[in-house]
């Protein structure tokens, strides 16, 4: 095992070092493997805490809601009075600022964007008209995010993110500057990738935000509200509509949540929280769109969980299943990397990733390698808008979908790739 830094190494120790990794490397691709740390997928065992949902509506069920309507029929556009009163809690908002939607939150963001796009925000100019129409990105983040933007042709300005949230001076300044800047997309609670946590202040100052663009809006996606791996230390925020409200801006910001990653991914149930005044805009094109979701699913969930206490119970559970795994992959990386001083890495107390900082210009090489060994990472880049990792360094760690003994054996290979990549860049560097 290493005991000195690779930076403090002299070549001939570099070359040493190469030839132990080259051979290990080899070891590990004989073995033929097939082992994937690319998407955040609930394992199978997170999927069978929720089986009971289906036992909840049995043929003789009855499916009427508390308001006596018949979940069996169409209607109801806005989501089941019960429903939003349980994704409200989850959310923290009002039942009455919410819509809940069908099996996609991400459905619903593309829905928001395409909308301002096609038909404008309040009044305003919709954003195909207008020559230029900018988002602010901050990096690294989700790749679907900024799928949804590309597609709109939108323009994406990455921001720096930080352990407390995107960089609020660049955001303040860019927003309050360019009238074509019409959003941002944050995930504000254990972010993809990082699992960091926006700070009170960053909050505020997003509620408080002066922008130039009377459509701008706050695409605030709130993936992992209820996603703690401890019992004992969460990340806790404060609610972003009631201080949008406080600050005078009440419309400035679009909530979306869903139960992807608590019941059945794609199969859940999605909402989005907002202003009255932007809800009654949102419900125009609702109703051109559907006669109503799925409510048989809205009060399957419902009748699952009762309460938020249920929903919090129920993902007590979940923790306890991926916690190890989260263990295991930050074990891995202390044990195999830390004495070698290579590359940073998040340690997170919820959601669904870690975010590895390999040393720039390793990213991409370090992802190929692993591939080369059988094991799947998210592509390099992904984490930035049109894939391009400005350092070629940032790579997203999904632990939560293998088992922990597949997962100990992918990051075993994973930070062998790592240090042969850093070991090689650096002997070429120094030729
Ligand atoms: N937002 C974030 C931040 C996510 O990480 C994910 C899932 N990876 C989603 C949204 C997708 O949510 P849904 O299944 O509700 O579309």
């Amino acid at each position: 095992n290493v005991t000195k830094k690779y930076v403090e190494m002299n070549k001939e120790e570099l070359e040493k070092e190469l030839v132990k990794l080259k051979a290990e490397y080899k070891k590990y691709q004989e073995m033929e493997l097939s082992l994937n740390m690319a998407r955040g997928k609930p394992c199978r065992e997170q999927l069978d805490l929720s089986m009971g949902m289906m036992d909840t509506l049995s043929s003789d069920a009855d499916l009427s809601c508390e308001d006596g309507t018949d979940c069996r029929n169409y209607g109801v556009l806005t989501g089941i009075r019960e429903a939003k009163v349980l994704i409200g809690a989850m959310m923290e908002n009002k039942p009455e600022n919410i819509i809940i939607y069908g099996n996609s939150s991400l459905n619903v963001m593309y829905d928001t964007v395409s909308r301002a796009y096609t038909h404008g925000v309040m009044g305003n100019t919709p954003w195909c008209k207008l020559d230029k129409v900018k988002f602010l990105c901050p990096v690294p983040g989700y790749d679907r995010h900024f799928a949804i933007t590309e597609y709109f042709g939108i323009e994406m300005i990455p921001v720096q993110m930080t352990p407390t949230g995107p960089d609020m001076d660049e955001v303040e300044r860019l927003v309050a500057s360019d009238e074509s800047i019409k959003g941002i997309w944050c995930v504000p609670k254990y972010s993809n990738p990082q699992g960091y946590s926006y700070s009170d202040e960053t909050v505020r100052r997003f509620a408080r935000l002066r922008p130039a663009a009377r459509d701008f809006r706050i695409f605030w996606d709130n993936a992992y509200g209820i996603h703690h791996l401890y019992d004992d230390d969460q990340d806790y925020l404060i609610e972003i509509l009631e201080e949008c409200k406080k600050a005078g801006s009440p419309d400035l910001v679009y909530k979306f949540s869903s139960t992807s990653k608590i019941t059945f991914p794609g199969s859940g149930i999605a909402a989005i929280a907002t202003s009255l005044n932007n809800l009654e805009e949102i419900k125009t094109q609702l109703g051109y769109q559907t006669i109503g979701h799925d409510k048989v699913n809205q009060l399957r969930h419902v009748r699952f969980f009762g309460d938020l206490d249920g929903m919090k119970e129920h993902m007590r559970k979940h923790a306890a299943i991926i916690r190890p795994k989260f263990e295991t992959v930050l074990n891995a990386l202390e044990r195999d990397l830390k004495p070698c001083g290579i590359g940073s890495w998040t340690n997170p107390k919820g959601g669904y990733f870690i975010s590895f900082d390999a040393p720039e210009g390793c990213a991409k090489a370090i992802v190929d390698r692993a591939k080369k060994a059988g094991v799947t990472m998210t592509g390099a880049g992904a984490t930035y808008p049109y894939g391009k990792d400005p350092h070629d360094s940032n790579i997203r760690i999904a632990p939560t979908f293998p088992s922990v003994a597949d997962l100990k054996l992918a990051m075993d290979i994973f930070t062998v790739c790592v240090r042969l990549v850093a070991v090689d860049k650096m002997l070429k560097e120094m030729n």
